[in-house]
């Protein structure tokens, strides 16, 4: 069953097949989502959720109020991905964040983007511009500020705009620094490029893959391209619909599937539509098991 699985997805990758398996878009989801590394005592429950929030600037910031209270509100624990140069300039806006109950992850020191009042943001960091001592000085630097100014250890890490960063030589070299910094887990790749590049057994190191849009392998789900892309082609609406149906879809595997969902705190914040996917998942909690990173390794 499992080499079927990895030539499945090998052709889900590319090519006319993989056009091919976009037909089934349940059957594919569930397959490129099915997530065996479940040794870790994370539940009995058939669908793990992990929501993740990548910090970025002032507006995410602004938005942490709001969120803390409709997260508290559906019981939902999170992951927050931060830069130190943002901790330095609001520490407590962050922590409220572990206040509240939710882990901080760590997103690289320096700033990687800038929004804009007319709401365009500007990308100004990537990290396949970096060689592996300024990325490893990078993580180590936020480690050490999100310790002084928050008295918090960070086990786990987000790359900056990590869809420019899906190489396999580029994945494999984040986990080697991970590893050096005594890291637990990494949250970066796509889970078909995890599964394709058998990220796993390559490394021996933990990755939490992020969930692709059923029926669009290679796209993730995220709210910048549900919400916010000047060049999106799908609706608010959009959002809601394939939440659902990533639900659904999931709920009717027979075996284990992650749930990895990362959005932006400012895009997510006055959209109706997050609520009402909260509720969603609040019907089907007798089957899905949320928690954060850390809590799944090490609770
Ligand atoms: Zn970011």
């Amino acid at each position: 069953m499992v080499k079927y699985d990895k030539f499945l997805i090998k052709i889900a990758r590319k090519g006319v097949f993989g056009k091919a398996l976009r037909f089934i878009p349940g059957y594919s989801f569930r397959m490129i989502h099915y997530w065996p590394e479940n040794n870790f005592k994370w539940t009995d429950k058939k669908v793990t959720f992990c929501l993740s929030f990548d910090c970025d600037n002032k507006e995410d910031e602004d938005a942490f109020p709001c969120l803390m209270d409709i997260l508290g509100y559906h019981n939902i624990k999170s992951s927050f991905a931060v830069c130190g140069q943002r901790v330095e300039e609001s520490p407590d806006a962050y922590r409220l964040l572990i206040k509240s109950g939710h882990e901080i992850m760590n997103h690289g020191y320096s700033k990687h983007s800038q929004a804009f009042p007319d709401g365009k943001v500007l990308s100004t960091l990537f990290y396949n511009d970096l060689d592996e001592k300024k990325i490893f000085d990078e993580i180590r630097n936020n480690h050490h500020i999100v310790k002084d100014v928050l008295g918090y250890d960070m086990v786990g890490f987000r790359t900056p705009h990590f869809g420019t960063f899906q190489k396999r030589e580029q994945i494999l070299l984040i986990h080697s620094i991970l590893k050096r910094v005594g890291y637990l887990y990494d949250s970066s790749a796509l889970m078909i490029t995890a599964k394709g590049l058998n990220l796993l057994n390559a490394s021996n190191f933990i990755e939490f893959p992020l969930t692709s849009i059923v029926g669009l392998p290679d796209s993730v789900f995220d709210s910048w391209g549900f919400l916010k892309a000047a060049d999106r082609a799908r609706r608010d609406g959009d959002f809601v619909k394939y939440f659902k149906m990533m639900i659904d879809v999931a709920l009717k595997s027979r075996r284990p599937i992650l749930l990895n969902i990362y959005l932006d705190p400012s895009h997510i914040i006055n959209f109706e539509g997050f609520k009402i996917t909260l509720d969603y998942l609040d019907m089907a909690s007798d089957y899905i098991f949320n928690d954060t990173y850390r809590n799944l390794l090490i609770k």
